[in-house]
């Protein structure tokens, strides 16, 4: 069956083609000109409403809902708009979950973002890393794809997917040594313009779209890609399509890329390789994501927006347009481009281009209004995703939260390191007993630290455990992995972490911000065991600030041996740590953390404070400070840093000033 492709302006025009499919070719004269609105959407991660399944309420800053107001909106601001999305679209909430792990999708359905994308009339589509979370069977099924890759049955019905086109450029099946995804598509747009004369016609713009993942999807994903396929890098598989669109009639070309901007030296597995693709000739706009961040934003502090060649205030980068769209629906990414055709092709007017993230949060902090017609559509599987998160799983007599990871509340996190390193424990005695006598400790760290607004973070009330609490204390969709590291590797690795915190200068008088908000804070590991012990001296540069490391009160050596339960991610190679590029995993276990975590509960059956959330390992390294070392957070939680026994901890206002709702606190390191 042939899915009919409708583009909403086609619709309006009368026309709907099949995918690459021309309708009656309207040939433009020389001198006409056209404004085409290239909007993004990125990292949804199927947050199709406004809505959170940990909290069980609704949340209204982010969600497709009200990503379809913006989007109705710039639709009626501008003639012709040609809407895209960058992928991490299937993964990130509980309703993704339930729909790939606990109710799984059937071939003939589709999935809940898809149908809530395919009604706003997303026109086209990119693939992120986490698209492969679940699996290369699942994604070929859900994308109605079918892929010649080992694991993935090729006589399998393709199944539904979504209603547009979907390109990835640089994921190849080892078998076939083709691309799971078509590489590019050039869309045939049907476009209002004005003749040379400004008479107002109906005319044709061929855009090539092209789609990137992060090539280090093949190490994130091990278990799933391992073998089976392989990723080329960005910038060379850009030289080699770019040329191949243009010549196949491509007025534009647009680079779906998810990834952000590094400036590193080129290689062809950087993870974010989207300052080099810039370079690549032919590119009329980059649409960018991955790093969940706002650009263009004149205020932007994000390293990788204060690079050379990079215009933050205009959205250039290396004078190409790009734009990326925050996370979650929070911001459609719009990027305008004034169109000229020269006889033979259209092109883009530079001069005129404009490039903005619009956020659902308007200037005066109100939010644009939830489109209801979205909850309508995807009623069922919210409903069903609610019963889900709801089932009972134990019981603890504290608060779990995530308001004061940063200077010390280990509450949310002990609980996690106990699960995993009794998980590990067990395995190790039963399968390797080579290893029987190395101690085994766990890493882990706050997923949610407010960086995407001020209700992101971790916060169990006291009381009965249900799945979705699990969820909050186990954010992603990771697997337990274990890795043997000495003592130095052990260092090096809390060294990294630390990276979390800015220097601090302690003869300094003015305010200093204790967090560095480039550095996220699940890469923040932190142990808490009794038998560790470390100090972070935060006056020190990254990378010299870990004193003290003891193991049951005796300095660790370099040549000490341990094993260490953490992640696929952290594994693998995932942020970067020094020495964990996979190559020191002794356990890559198919079980997901956050199953782990939740049969440790089950079999606890009551946490509490003095058993499972009051462990800490690791210290400030003490100093006066000539002035207030301040960070933010919730407000109305102070009570929460001193149940963690945090005195250092104190609130300086209720409202930072920011104009997100966050309070301001300081921590004193002479404590
Ligand atoms: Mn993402
Ligand atoms: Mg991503």
């Amino acid at each position: 069956m042939r899915i009919q492709y409708c583009l909403p302006l086609s619709l309006l025009l009368g026309a709907c083609a099949g995918p690459g499919e021309a309708p009656a070719p309207a040939a433009p004269m020389r001198g006409a000109t056209a404004v085409l609105a290239v909007l993004e959407t990125t990292d949804v991660h199927s947050n199709v409403l406004g809505y959170d399944y940990y909290k069980l309420a609704p949340d209204p800053t982010f969600g497709l809902d009200r990503t379809a107001t913006l989007i109705a909106a710039v639709r009626k601001e501008f003639a012709n708009t040609l809407l895209l999305d960058n992928g991490d679209t299937i993964q990130g909430t509980a309703l993704a979950d339930y729909q790939a792990l606990v109710a799984p999708l059937k071939c003939d359905q589709t999935l809940a973002v898809y149908k809530v994308m395919n009604q706003l009339g997303v026109e086209g589509g990119g693939i992120g890393n986490h698209e492969f979370n679940y699996g290369l069977a699942y994604l070929s099924q859900v994308t109605g794809s079918r892929f010649d890759v080992d694991g993935v049955d090729p006589a399998r019905p393709r199944c539904a997917g979504p209603a547009f086109p979907q390109v990835l450029a640089n994921v190849y099946s080892s078998k076939t040594h083709q691309q799971l995804f078509a590489p590019y598509r050039i869309i045939v747009k049907q476009v209002r313009a004005l003749d040379a004369n400004g008479k107002p016609v109906v005319a044709t713009v061929k855009v090539g779209i092209i789609g990137f993942t992060p090539p280090t999807i093949v190490a994130w994903d091990k278990r799933w890609l391992d073998g089976k396929v392989y990723t080329e890098g960005v910038r060379e598989t850009a030289q080699k399509y770019i040329p191949q669109m243009r010549a196949e009639g491509a007025d534009l070309v647009i680079a779906i890329s998810h990834g952000g901007l590094d400036d590193a030296a080129y290689s062809p597995s950087m993870e974010n390789g989207n300052y080099h693709l810039s370079k690549v000739p032919g590119i009329d706009a980059m649409l960018i994501g991955h790093s969940h961040q706002i650009f263009p934003n004149a205020a932007s502090k994000v390293d990788q927006f204060n690079l050379p060649g990079v215009d933050k205030a205009g959205g250039l980068v290396n004078g190409v347009p790009t734009v990326m769209a925050n996370l979650w629906g929070k911001h459609l990414g719009v990027i305008g481009l004034h169109l000229q055709y020269d006889g033979a092709h259209w092109v883009v007017d530079k001069r005129q281009t404009t490039v903005e993230a619009r956020g659902a949060q308007q200037a005066d902090k109100a939010l644009v209004a939830a489109d209801p017609a979205v909850a309508a559509l995807v009623a069922a599987e919210h409903a069903a995703t609610i019963g889900y998160v709801k089932t009972p799983v134990g019981a603890s007599d504290y608060r779990m939260a995530s308001y004061f990871a940063d200077v010390g509340d280990m509450s949310a996190i002990a609980v996690v390191n106990q699960a995993q390193a009794d998980y590990v424990a067990r395995y190790v005695k039963a399968n390797l007993p080579q290893y029987a006598a190395l101690p085994v400790l766990s890493m882990a760290s706050a997923f949610k630290s407010g960086s995407a607004g001020v209700s992101d973070f971790t916060d169990v009330p006291a009381g009965s455990l249900a799945l979705n609490n699990a969820a909050d204390l186990y954010l992603y969709p990771n697997t337990l992995y274990a890795v043997k590291v000495d003592g130095a590797g052990l260092k090096a690795w809390l060294e990294h972490g630390a990276g979390r915190f800015n220097t601090i200068d302690a003869a300094k008088a003015a305010a200093q911000e204790l967090v560095n908000p480039s550095f996220p804070s699940y890469n923040f590991d932190t142990i808490t065991s009794s038998d560790v012990s470390y100090e972070i001296d935060i006056t020190q540069p990254p990378g010299k600030r870990i004193g003290r490391l003891a193991y049951r009160g005796k300095a660790i050596e370099p040549a000490q041996q341990f094993i260490v339960a953490t992640n696929n991610y952290r594994a693998s190679g995932g942020g970067g740590f020094p020495g964990l590029d996979g190559s020191k995993t002794i356990l890559a276990s198919p079980d997901a953390n956050r199953d782990v975590l939740i049969a440790y509960i089950k079999a606890a059956k009551q946490l509490t404070l003095a058993a499972h959330g009051a462990r800490r390992s690791w210290q400030f390294a003490k100093v006066k400070t000539a002035g207030p070392v301040v960070f933010h957070s919730a407000p109305n939680v102070i009570g929460l840093a001193r149940a963690a026994g945090l005195q250092n901890v104190t609130l300086l206002r209720a409202d930072d000033g920011g104009g997100k709702g966050y309070a301001l606190y300081a921590v004193d390191l002479s404590q």
